[in-house]
């Protein structure tokens, strides 16, 4: 039977105990859709847009996608379990590749059809032991339980600049940057050095008259490349070893492969390598080298043509952007249903609501390598509760208890700075032990080879395969 996407057809509430909506089709809900669906699980993917993918549609209102974004993790430590990327992609596939990898995705297991397109989640609100869903258009409907997918790249953080109202040139925030015209004939000041900010600021290198980067702290480059293989496949291979050893031998790798960024106008890390989100960005390196962006401190006001810096200097800019990152914001559910500390919503496991009962959340972490398999084996946790509570297993109330009572450190003894993004930032190899662990308590079954199959149809798969044929090139 077809499944039913819409959610309520009256101004009264559907009645959908024992379905679990997911808010948003980007990765982390169609990671989820997968996993609900292969056990069996009744549920409804809601998604605002008009299809899946995510931040990586660049035409997706409010996305922070631009032309040139390329994966920062590679291919091929970056598919969904099971599902690797083509042959015929590079090691770091470009936007449009990953969005036709999604979108293939979806389709190959039938995830199309639970999905209910240009419908945006207004609020959700606990109704007894039930949720209530509430989209804009007024439909709503009850559920059981719901998994917010909604991203946390929506909600642009913006500064405040000393001087900003005498400033003549403009200013936007990076998720308004979409491609390379928006810079000729200007001088750029990019804001800020994450891989967005240095992607960005070697656009502007490319096209701009000149490009500056502003950058507050000391950072780490690690090239994409390290000895021909790309860098997290390099990492990878050496993840047995203690990170402590490994932060010692990559210090030394990144001092033969990158040199002293000093000379380069950068600052000396004030920190470890891997205590901060890694930039994996050689190409900013190539363009300081080249003069094509020249890098500064920290800014210290705007004052009519000029961008002023701590250190004293100045330059005549023509365009600020700020690659200064996002609030994380679940907009559609009231403050008191999320714990939120240092902006980041407190979560067992980054997953599960700690005071709220069938209240998830998938994506809200960030961590040090591709996110999608990841994705997979927490939507395999969070549905295996799920299915537990459902069948009554003796597991479901003691992982409850876990929601409660654990709090594990997931970082693997690395020190991440103290600063909001971190807060919440966990290490994969340590994540993935200790989930493991649990999930082996629990006699939960880890992802297999194979278990998603049986999602699959002939017909879905071919349409699956044209579609990335065109991607490919
Ligand atoms: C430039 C760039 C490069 C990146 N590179 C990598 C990489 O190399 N590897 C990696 O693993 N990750 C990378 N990421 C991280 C990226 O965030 C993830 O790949 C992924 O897109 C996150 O998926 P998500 O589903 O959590 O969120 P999103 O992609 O943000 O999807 C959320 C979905 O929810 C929908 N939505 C939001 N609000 C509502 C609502 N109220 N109602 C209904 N629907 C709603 C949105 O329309 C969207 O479709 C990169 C990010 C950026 C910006």
């Amino acid at each position: 039977m077809k499944e039913q996407t819409t959610i309520s057809n009256s101004n009264e509430a559907r009645d959908y105990s024992g379905h679990y909506c997911i808010v948003g089709a980007g990765p982390a809900g169609l990671s989820m859709a997968r996993s609900l669906k292969s056990k069996g699980i009744p549920f409804h993917v809601i998604e605002r847009y008009k299809d899946v993918g995510g931040i990586w549609d660049i035409e997706n209102p409010g996305s922070p996608m631009y032309k040139s974004a390329h994966f920062i993790s590679s291919k091929y430590l970056s598919n969904y379990a099971d599902y690797p990327m083509p042959e015929e992609y590079p090691d770091y596939p470009s936007n449009r590749q990953i969005l036709a990898y999604h979108r293939t995705f979806a389709r190959e297991y039938d995830l199309y059809r639970h999905i209910k397109f240009n419908s945006s989640v207004q609020s959700i609100q606990q109704k007894g032991s039930k949720w209530l869903v509430t989209l804009e258009n007024g439909e709503s409907g009850l559920y059981e339980g719901v998994i917010c997918a909604s991203g946390i790249t929506w909600s642009p953080n913006i500064p405040k600049l000393q001087g900003i109202e005498t400033f003549r040139g403009e200013v936007i925030h990076s998720v308004k940057y979409k491609d390379i015209s928006s810079f000729r004939g200007k001088r750029v000041l990019v804001v800020g050095a994450g891989n967005s900010g240095c992607d960005i600021a070697c656009d502007a290198g490319v096209a701009a008259e000149q490009a500056f980067i502003s950058v507050r702290r000391g950072y780490y480059f690690i090239p994409k490349h390290i000895f021909g293989m790309p860098a997290d496949v390099f990492g990878d291979g050496a993840h047995w070893i203690p990170n402590w050893f490994s932060q010692w031998v990559f210090g030394i790798i990144l001092k033969f492969l990158v040199g002293d960024l000093t000379k380069i106008g950068l600052q000396a890390p004030d920190h470890k390598i891997f205590e901060t989100h890694p930039i994996i960005n050689d190409q900013l390196l190539h363009n300081l080298r080249h003069g094509d962006v020249i890098a500064k401190g920290d800014v210290s006001r705007l004052n009519g043509e000029f961008v002023e810096f701590k250190d004293g200097s100045k330059e005549r800019i023509d365009l600020v952007v700020l690659a200064t990152g996002y609030h994380w914001a679940i907009p559609y559910m009231e403050e008191k249903y999320f714990e939120w500390k240092n902006g980041r919503p407190e979560l067992y496991l980054t997953l599960f609501n700690r005071n709220y009962e069938n209240l998830y959340a998938l994506g809200y972490m960030e961590t040090d390598g591709g996110a999608y398999k990841m994705f997979d084996e927490m939507a395999n946790l969070i549905s295996s509760y799920i299915d537990a509570k459902r069948n009554g297993d003796p597991s479901a109330k003691k992982f409850g208890s876990l929601i409660w009572n654990d709090r594990p450190l997931l970082n693997g003894g690395i020190h991440y700075l103290n600063t909001g993004r971190h807060s919440v930032y966990v290490n994969q190899v340590a994540y993935k032990k200790y989930r493991s662990k649990i999930q082996r308590k629990m006699g939960w079954p880890e992802l297999k080879s194979g278990q998603f199959d049986i999602l699959k149809t002939d017909d879905n798969s071919n349409a699956a395969s044209t579609e990335l044929a065109r991607a490919v090139r």
